[in-house]
């Protein structure tokens, strides 16, 4: 926030992180409520897709917008959607579809934490969760509706859902929305919807599928993404094994010896694994260390500063952990245990491959664990072959044990922005 957007009650005060202002919120001429939410929320200046998008949402403009997860694409249209919303309107004024419960939640979530100074109601609706409940919330006053598409219908045909107030329609994550075949219902859904609304559709992947469903729901608008034709590949190599539950430790050390990392990240899918593998690595002298929710704040910090300043060379950690903390010089990730979701796996994957550098990730996966894969390859457009579990040479092994009795080198300090993403805004009108 530069000096000016802070909120009035605010200005007296002395602020050491004021933002300069042409990298400011306050360019947008957003409301005191809303740039106080983002103000509270750290939001200190917006992501590079919330510059391109933000002006053409509030100017009134239809927009597709290629973007992944984690560039803060949800604000994109949260933002801009809370500044418009009315408050003292009854009938919900946004629609937000998303592919997933999980989606849907996280995003009404975000939303509503934008809103929350405006006292938006931001309800998600989503199957395999009681009817009745949803009916009684989406009596009450309702501003803006997250759900997956097919329970918005079931709700639009009961009649606890009335889509006649709607002017904003987000299509979020429509590749995935293609993949899972929610697209009759996502037409079923526009055509209930007024020929006035705004459009806003948002992909990971600009595939030809996605083109021809934003051509059919956006009128003239613009198209936000980066420069490169096609999705700009992750400098990430990415390697897939697959494994039996009994066999995976000894996988994981002769995946470990083969690649030999300079520095690697390791994650768990429990604090308990995570401890046992801290404990089995030490039984064979593999020095690590580990952070996990359980263990106090400060140990925590003393062993990421330890991971640093190249106390030892393999962090063993679980997701809620290891959020937020960033190192720039890990050479391999591995997924010990395979992430529950696709963000999470991209999640942990762009822990590497940082500032310019390549990086690696393994994964192990078991025959459960399939299905999750075959997940992130579709919401990746990538292929990942599962690979059988490699074995070492000789030779390996011992260059494994050398670089053991090494002194890691300590990582470099943590610089500004991750690479920039460069985005090209396109002006096109429906033929
Ligand atoms: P998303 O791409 O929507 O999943 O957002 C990724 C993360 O970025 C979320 O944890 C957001 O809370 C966060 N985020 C969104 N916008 C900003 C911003 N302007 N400044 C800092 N963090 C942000």
């Amino acid at each position: 926030m530069c000096k000016s957007c802070l909120p009035k009650k605010w200005r007296s005060m002395e602020n050491n992180q004021v933002t300069e202002p042409d990298r400011c919120f306050c360019r947008y001429g957003l409301s005191d409520e809303i740039t106080e939410a983002l103000s509270l929320l750290g939001y200190e200046h917006p992501t590079r897709v919330q510059e391109e998008v933000l002006p053409h949402v509030l100017a009134g403009r239809d927009v597709v917008v290629r973007s992944r997860t984690g560039t803060g694409k949800t604000a994109a249209f949260a933002i801009p959607l809370c500044q418009q919303i009315v408050w003292e309107e009854n009938l919900p004024q946004a629609l937000v579809l998303e592919p997933s419960r999980e989606l849907a939640v996280q995003v009404s979530q975000e939303i509503f934490r934008i809103g929350r100074k405006k006292r938006l109601k931001v309800p998600a609706v989503f199957g395999g969760f009681p009817i009745d409940k949803q009916i009684q919330t989406l009596r009450q006053k309702t501003h803006i509706v997250v759900g997956t598409p097919g329970r918005v219908m079931d709700h639009v045909r009961r009649g606890s859902l009335k889509l006649t107030g709607v002017r904003y329609l987000v299509i979020d994550e429509a590749d995935l929305m293609l993949d899972m075949g929610f697209m009759d219902e996502v037409r079923q859904i526009m055509g209930l919807l007024s020929e006035k609304r705004q459009t806003l559709l948002f992909s990971a992947t600009l595939d030809e599928d996605v083109k021809s469903l934003a051509e059919e729901t956006v009128r003239d608008g613009v198209s936000v993404f980066p420069e490169q034709e096609g999705e700009a590949p992750l400098p990430i190599e990415q390697s897939v094994y697959g494994i039996s539950q009994d066999q995976k430790y000894t996988a994981f050390k002769r995946i470990l010896m083969k690649e030999n990392p300079e520095r690697s990240m390791i994650f768990c899918g429990t604090r308990e694994m995570v401890q046992v593998l801290f404990q089995k690595l030490r039984r064979d002298r593999i020095f690590c260390g580990m952070i996990h929710g359980e263990m106090e704040q400060k140990e925590r910090l003393k062993n990421v500063d330890a991971f640093r300043r190249g106390g030892f060379r393999y962090l063993i950690a679980t997701d809620v952990a290891a959020r937020g903390i960033d190192f720039e010089d890990v050479s391999l990730v591995v997924n010990y245990d395979f992430p529950m979701g696709r963000e999470t796996y991209v999640h942990r994957i762009g822990r590497t491959g940082r500032n310019g550098r390549t990086g690696r990730a393994a994964s192990l996966v078991t025959e459960d664990e399939i299905r999750t894969l075959r997940k992130v390859e579709a919401y990746m457009g990538v292929t990942l072959p599962v690979l059988p579990c490699p074995e070492t040479e000789e030779e390996e092994e011992k260059a494994f044990w050398a670089l053991q009795r090494k002194k890691p080198d300590p990582g470099p300090r943590k610089g500004g922005e991750t690479g920039p993403v460069h985005y090209k805004t396109v002006h096109w009108r429906r033929p």
